[in-house]
């Protein structure tokens, strides 16, 4: 997502009681702080956050939580919670390497990649969001049994991430190269906003789902 210097973003974001900033002793208490055991599903790089709230309105039962780096982009998803108040909700800025910092050993239940950043350059590969060091945070704070979902409209980076997750032992119950054409799994497909832009210049969607690998006891 392209960047705007929207002046002041950082301190709406620090005042704001939707978001906060790489909060590293939140670690294990996310369910206190929905004050609930719900499932916790988080969406990294959540840009404007459209698929988060959309997902958040329909299943109330979840928590969902938003991590985005820009603070200018997080802005207009600090501005929807403010027009539109979802209790299960939270956004995060935060850069998502630090994302074990910010979440215990098995405490989410599930991971959201949608049109990760490519950084095509090979030297770039581990910046990657669905590269082998990102799968391995992921498999860090999920808990066994769980997914991480990723859709993206770049083919390369689709390949390199299904390459990568084949290679770290995650299991792929899903992996189509048109998820618009497959209507069994558009059945509960919730749009991301990049998805509606490239889908509707006849960009194919990619989709995998990948469960867990299940190594530690
Ligand atoms: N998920 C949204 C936006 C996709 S653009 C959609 O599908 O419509 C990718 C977003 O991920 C951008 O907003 C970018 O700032 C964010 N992002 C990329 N790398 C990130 C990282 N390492 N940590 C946090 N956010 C990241």
């Amino acid at each position: 997502m392209r960047l705007r210097n929207i002046t002041g973003s950082r301190e709406v974001i620090a005042d704001s009681k939707w978001c906060m900033e790489t909060p590293r002793d939140m670690a294990g208490k996310w369910r206190e702080y929905f004050g609930n055991d719900h499932p916790v599903y988080v969406e990294i790089g959540m840009g404007k956050g459209r698929f988060l709230m959309d997902n958040a309105r329909a299943c109330p039962g979840i928590n969902y939580i938003g991590i985005e780096k820009y603070s200018s982009v997080l802005l207009r998803g600090i501005q929807k919670l403010e027009e539109e108040p979802l209790d299960n909700v939270a956004l995060i800025r935060m850069e998502a390497e630090y994302i074990t910092e910010v979440f215990d050993e098995a405490e989410i239940d599930r991971v959201y990649l949608n049109f990760s950043d490519p950084w095509p350059k090979d030297r770039h590969a581990k910046r990657r969001l669905p590269s082998r060091e990102f799968l391995s945070r992921y498999e860090r704070i999920l808990k066994p049994g769980s997914v991480v979902e990723f859709k993206t409209d770049n083919r390369d980076l689709f390949d390199f991430a299904v390459t990568e997750a084949n290679g770290s032992g995650w299991e792929m119950p899903v992996c189509t190269y048109d998820l618009h054409a497959d209507p069994e799994l558009m059945q509960d497909n919730i749009m991301t906003e990049y998805e509606e832009r490239f889908s509707s210049i006849g960009n194919p969607i990619c989709k995998y789902v990948i469960c867990r690998p299940d190594r530690r006891v």
